[in-house]
């Protein structure tokens, strides 16, 4: 397909990668929480724009991110994807961060922001465990208590992150209500945090949640689009790409790659969310395809919802874009049309993971793989230059892989 720019650039584009002072990206967005987490959420809201500005935090901040998470991550110059697809492709190595994907960059962010808050204990909900282990992590190194609500049907089929978890010395607590997976996790999770009010910070894994979960996340992970200006200015002498393509679960890693080139009028930001087995099959986690405006875990956004307003389950063959929400900003950079978004399916994600691997010994997270899919349904001009946030390696998604590919 052709993807139509919008080349006229305004400053009021240029600022829509930030909410307002209520949290809302256009209509989507707020804080839409139970009176008892007032208090919590309005801590970190009046807190963390001054703690994440303070040379004190951006100090601890910039040396993690290098020696701990191995930052910067490169940019790579994928050559033979380059020839196979006719333009100057790039991969940002996300892959190559500590525990093996982004999701790092914002837990050690929020982390160091519990610690200036004074928080003593740090709670998180986790789906395919990605983010459990992330944050697993990050605790272990600051010594802070970690606790992970894990849906019991999760627990059972993500068993390696269970484990990696545990030897972290977090407390992995199996959540037995709803469906057993995610969105009860966070449930659970959220449930707990209203009993713990004063000294539990509640960590969340993307950019969704109440306001200013989804703002002080995309803030945190804006350095990947911060590097790839910086280091397309010394590969290609010019600072912003033709092409963003990155993979939409909640949003984090998208939000991070897409952060400074927003309303740029050069950009095209390609978000690409899961289909699964087709975004008209049923089984799918297509949620800016299929989705209403509704709320979500805290927050307005597009869900797929039943008319009457019950949230519905998600089917992708990955994990981590097995949600039923999108983050607001996508929602709003959706409706406004200064990003688009395509729906992948799983099968076209395994082909995609095997294309990569082979063309570039690169095995992708499965959740990637439905951006490097999008390759195939973009048309390139020879000097375009396209950057694919590669947000996570594979070696987790292994026997997905080979009990697919053992099939075909
Ligand atoms: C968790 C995860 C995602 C999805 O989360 P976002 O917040 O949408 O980025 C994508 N890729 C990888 C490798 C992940 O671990």
């Amino acid at each position: 397909m052709t993807v139509k720019t919008d080349t006229n650039p305004t400053e009021e584009k240029r600022k829509q990668n930030i909410p307002d002072e209520r949290g809302y990206y256009g209509s989507f967005g707020g804080a839409y929480i139970p009176e008892m987490l007032y208090p919590n959420v309005d801590e970190l809201r009046s807190n963390y724009l001054q703690v994440i500005e303070s040379a004190e935090f951006r100090k601890e901040f910039e040396l993690l991110l290098r020696d701990y998470v191995g930052r910067p991550t490169p940019l790579y110059y994928a050559g033979n994807l380059s020839e196979t697809y006719g333009a100057k492709i790039y991969l940002k190595r996300e892959d190559l961060c500590h525990t093996g994907a982004h999701k790092l960059n914002s837990v050690v962010g929020q982390a160091l922001i519990a610690r200036h808050l004074g928080k003593k204990n740090i709670i998180a909900e986790t789906g395919a465990g990605q983010h459990g282990v992330a944050t697993a992590t990050v605790c272990a190194l600051m010594k802070i208590p970690c606790t992970v609500f894990m849906g019991s049907k999760d627990i059972a089929r993500q068993q390696p992150n269970v484990l990696r978890m545990k030897m972290l010395g977090a407390e992995v607590i199996a959540v037995e209500s709803g469906s057993k997976t995610l969105k009860d996790a966070t449930n659970e999770a959220i449930r707990h945090w209203i009993n713990h009010p004063d000294d539990t910070y509640y960590l969340i894994g993307s950019t969704i949640g109440p306001h200013p979960y989804p703002d002080l996340v995309a803030r945190l992970q804006s350095v990947i689009s911060q590097e790839i200006q910086s280091q397309l200015i010394n590969q290609e002498g010019k600072d912003a790409p033709d092409y963003v393509l990155a993979c939409a679960g909640g949003g984090s890693n998208a939000a991070g790659a897409f952060f400074h080139f927003i309303g740029n009028g050069k950009t095209r930001l390609i978000g690409t969310e899961a289909a699964g087995e087709g975004v008209d099959s049923g089984l799918t986690a297509a949620t800016i395809y299929r989705g209403t405006p509704g709320i979500i875990h805290g927050c307005k956004t597009l869900l797929m919802q039943t008319s009457d307003g019950q949230v519905m389950e998600a089917h992708s063959v990955s994990a981590g874009l097995d949600y039923p929400g999108i983050g607001p900003l996508h929602a709003h950079l959706h409706t406004t049309g200064l990003a688009q978004f395509l729906p992948v399916t799983d099968t076209e994600a395994l082909e995609a993971a095997q294309m990569l691997s082979r063309a570039e010994g690169i095995i992708p997270a499965l959740e990637t793989a439905h951006a490097v899919a999008a390759l195939s349904k973009l048309q390139f001009k020879p000097d375009d230059v396209a950057v694919i946030c590669l947000s996570g390696r594979g070696d987790k998604d292994l026997q997905t892989y080979q009990q697919y590919f053992q099939k075909t």
